[in-house]
């Protein structure tokens, strides 16, 4: 047992970009050894600030921060009720600073901690968005311009919204309007094209957003096969997983799960059953790395492979923490990766780059990022509710985001 205890644990929220951040930062008793984690659940942030700085922070201080595995156990169940997004992410904060200050403590980078490295860097993919299949293309052709061979496909605003023509009733509401049938019109199309346009090397995404109807995600998949996707995102929201049974059945589109996962209930079975082929959780959404390497090793003998959610709404500490599992997983896949705009660099030192369609974690111990606190106060967070997450079909019925 050491004499390492950990002293604080702060919630640090800020906006450089889009989306509103978490971060936690643990302190110990060892001047200068701290650890940073992401806790960012972007459209609940002052839930999760509030768990961080009275719940899950509380009960870690005065523990040592090197009994990780203890620690995850123990949070998970202090508060009796457990697998929430709130509190998994508060716990997933924590969790990602113990091994960043592990890997500081004992001189290694946090995927030494783990197996080493079974490759040099992750591949990637980025998102091409249009709204015309001219622009999609044009988007794809600048990315692989660059050496990057995955791009995820998309019309803007996930395909319906910018292209719904059908009328809506009198006095419909306002906001985001979603047309499932023109959808199924306009991907294949776009994937035909895009397939014409590109030629059979470069590999592309599409991601449905759970927005279909059981029966016409099967109908979509079946129409893509033929275009040869490295996965179908998506395709069905988490009440509808059983319905992947007949999708396999009937056809070899790989798929790719996982970013509404909260509770093992739901990534646990898809896998051993072999329904998807993209293992994709918002890490800091299933409570950390401490759970995240549990479902490396249990996708890996079903052969799924790894596909960490990547959007603006994971914050650059926790892109560097799926990026130290990308490297020293066997079964990774891909990593999806979104542009950063400056002040992310400058807020996180040691934020990775995409170079050739990689991107390299750097050789410092721990994760291998910093956080400029006080450039952080510059970039406070917006306030309020999002609205594209409360989408209607245009009869006005609504949709899941
Ligand atoms: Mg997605």
């Amino acid at each position: 047992m050491s004499d390492l205890r950990i002293t604080a644990v702060r919630a640090i929220l800020c906006q450089p970009n889009t989306a509103r951040l978490v971060v936690v930062r643990v302190e110990t008793n060892q001047p200068g050894l701290t650890g940073l984690g992401c806790a960012t659940f972007t459209q609940r942030h002052r839930a999760v600030q509030a768990a961080i700085e009275h719940h899950i922070g509380p009960f870690m201080i005065g523990k040592d921060p090197c009994r990780i595995e203890d620690l995850w156990q123990s949070a998970m169940v202090n508060g009796y009720w457990r697998n929430g997004p709130v509190l998994n992410n508060a716990i997933s904060g924590v969790d990602m600073a113990l091994w960043d200050i592990l890997g500081k403590r004992t001189g290694v980078p946090c995927h030494d901690l783990w197996g080493g490295r079974c490759r040099e860097a992750a591949a990637v993919y980025v998102h091409a968005n249009g709204s015309t299949r001219e622009e999609v293309l044009e988007r794809a052709q600048a990315f692989i311009a660059q050496g990057i061979r995955h791009v995820r496909c998309q019309y803007n605003d996930y395909d319906g919204i910018a292209l719904a023509r059908s009328p809506s009733p009198e006095g419909a509401q306002p906001g985001s309007y979603f047309d499932a049938r023109d959808k199924l019109r306009s991907i294949p199309a776009l994937f035909a094209y895009l397939r014409r346009e590109l030629g059979d090397t470069v590999e592309l995404m599409h991601d449905v957003h759970e927005r279909l109807a059981p029966i016409d995600a099967v109908w979509l998949a079946k129409a893509l096969e033929e275009y040869r996707l490295f996965f179908l995102e998506d395709l069905l929201a988490p009440e509808d997983i059983d319905w992947y049974r007949t999708i396999r059945a009937q056809c070899a589109t790989p798929l790719a799960m996982g970013e509404l996962f909260n509770h093992p209930r739901e990534y646990v079975p898809i896998v051993a059953e072999r329904l998807i082929d993209f293992m994709r959780v918002h890490i800091s959404q299933i409570g950390g790395i401490t759970p995240a390497l549990k479902l490396i090793h249990l996708c890996d003998p079903f052969g799924v492979r790894t596909a960490w959610h990547g959007p603006l709404d994971t914050s650059p500490v926790g892109m560097m923490a799926a990026l130290h599992l990308d490297v020293s997983c066997r079964n990774f896949g891909i990593q999806e990766w979104m542009w950063r705009n400056q002040a992310e660099y400058d807020l996180f030192p040691g934020l990775a780059e995409i170079r050739q369609g990689y991107v390299y974690p750097n050789a410092k111990p721990g994760l291998g990022i910093e956080m400029d606190e006080a450039l952080a106060a510059r970039f406070p967070c917006t306030e309020g509710n999002p609205t594209w997450s409360v989408t209607r079909l245009p009869d006005g019925t609504l949709v899941r985001p």
